[in-house]
């Protein structure tokens, strides 16, 4: 049956309007031989209509991946059914460059990708119709609220000064180490610490200074302690650290250590020159400790002790003190 002009016009100016709308319009046979590329394609992809004519399109594009793309096409074919891409599976079908002038950061064109089955007059499916969609800023917009969102978490558990977790994100770190003891009763310590005379540093030197006293010592913190450790700013000049997996011999050692390093530090701020010293408070878990709010009562008791025995030392927690 001949089709009449009119119908024949008609069918140009769809042609045309598919042509030149502004998404990819791919046509497939069985043998995924190209039979239709639209000027989005051409434009995109820099290779002409005529040229990937009747090409097998995994050939041609090898960043197609094949199995993957065997296997949704067949499934198009057989269920006569769509089927979707989306970029958060897979950002891109076709690699395009992206020339956005929004989302100019983006390597390339992320893309969501339609299939769909297109029928022949007896009912069969003979071709299938890929629709490529740019989303390029949707997916760049995304990313950069979760990049944020990743940030803005990391900014909420940590201290300003000090770069250490701050005391409420250390709490709930504390908690964990407490109810993973209770599941599985590994061993574990609390070291507390705390600048002497702190007050007086502030006096003679000035608060500026005294920030620095204290950002130094959460430097030597960080670089005496292991990476397992969970270091926190408790209060103002008051620090904890979680030792995971620690003997109290162990915890011990560590403690001393510290200690002799800041004993051994001289910091310079302002034009001036001082030296620190820091106590330190460490206790075990044990059968006696009923919550983590009692483990640091525990560590605070023996940090209070080194107070009460002339500072510039480390105590042990135990439970007749
Ligand atoms: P002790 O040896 O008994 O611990 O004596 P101390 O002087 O350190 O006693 P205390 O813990 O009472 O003093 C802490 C002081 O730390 C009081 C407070 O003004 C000061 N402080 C708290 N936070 C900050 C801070 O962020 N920066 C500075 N510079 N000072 C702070
Ligand atoms: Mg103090
Ligand atoms: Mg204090």
């Amino acid at each position: 049956m001949a089709l009449e002009q009119h119908q024949i016009d008609k069918l140009y100016s769809l042609m045309e309007i598919l042509r030149n709308i502004d998404v990819g319009l791919v046509v497939i046979d069985k043998e995924l031989k190209i039979q239709f590329w639209n000027d989005f394609m051409e434009n995109h992809s820099g290779s002409a209509s005529a040229e990937v004519k009747h090409q097998v399109i995994t050939d041609l594009f090898t960043d197609v991946p094949n199995d993957w793309f065997r296997k949704k096409v067949d499934s198009v074919f057989l269920l006569q059914n769509k089927a979707f891409m989306i970029w958060e599976q897979r950002p891109y079908l076709f690699r395009f460059d992206n020339y956005r002038p929004v989302t100019g950061g983006a390597e390339f064109m992320y893309q969501n990708v339609t299939f769909i089955p297109l029928f022949a007059a007896d009912g069969e499916v003979t071709h299938i119709c890929m629709i490529v969609y740019d989303v390029t800023d949707t997916a760049v917009h995304k990313q950069g609220l979760q990049k944020a969102n990743q940030e803005l978490a990391v900014l909420s558990q940590t201290d300003g000064l000090t770069k250490l977790y701050n005391r409420a994100h250390w709490e709930d770190c504390l908690e964990r180490e407490y109810k993973r003891w209770q599941r599985v009763k590994q061993r574990a310590c609390l070291l507390m610490l705390d600048i002497d005379h702190f007050k007086s540093i502030n006096d003679n030197y000035g608060h500026p200074v005294g920030d620095d006293v204290i950002r130094h010592l959460a430097q030597l913190i960080q670089h005496n302690a292991r990476e397992i450790d969970v270091s926190g700013r408790y209060g103002g000049e008051e620090f904890a650290i979680i030792l995971g997996d620690t003997s109290l011999q162990d915890a011990a050692l560590l403690a001393e250590r510290l200690r002799k390093a800041v004993e051994g530090s001289v910091v310079s701020s302002d034009g001036q020159s001082l030296k620190y010293t820091i106590s330190l408070g460490i206790a075990a878990l044990d059968v006696g400790v009923q919550s983590s709010q009692e483990w640091i009562a525990c560590a605070d008791k023996a940090l209070y002790s080194s107070k009460e025995n002339g500072r510039n030392r480390v105590s042990l927690y135990s439970p007749q003190s």
